[in-house]
């Protein structure tokens, strides 16, 4: 399952990161999951809550946040949404567009001991 191995390397990431503070509980890992990841949000959640205890503690909480798909238009490099799927620019009209956002799963921050968030850990 997708959603198992991206818990995995998550998990495994948010461990190192627990190692290079000393150690500590954690309590939120959050998360950014692009529209366009093929992620399905519920079965996500369902991966980490099955995944978590072995790691950390199971009060251990995932928040995810959904972010839609931008993508940049390669002749006149117009910044949009992606909307139904649709990889068009609406300034000219081309089909030649990049995503630049939407594709992926970022790991946010990661909360240790509630009164210690981390941010910036986006690889
Ligand atoms: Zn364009």
């Amino acid at each position: 399952m997708h959603e198992r191995s991206l818990i995995r390397s998550l998990l495994r990431q948010v461990e190192q990161i627990v190692a290079v503070e000393g150690g500590g509980k954690v309590t939120e890992i959050r998360v950014q999951v692009g529209d366009l990841s093929g992620v399905e949000p519920l079965l996500f959640q369902t991966a980490f809550d099955d995944m978590v205890p072995s790691v950390f503690s199971s009060d251990c909480r995932l928040a995810l946040e959904i972010v839609p798909v931008t993508a940049v238009c390669s002749e006149c490099e117009h910044q949009f949404e992606i909307v139904d799927f649709q990889f068009r620019c609406p300034e000219c009209q081309t089909k030649s567009v990049q995503v630049i956002q939407g594709d992926e799963v970022t790991l946010i921050s990661v909360s240790i001991n509630s009164n210690n968030s981390i941010e910036g850990v986006a690889s």
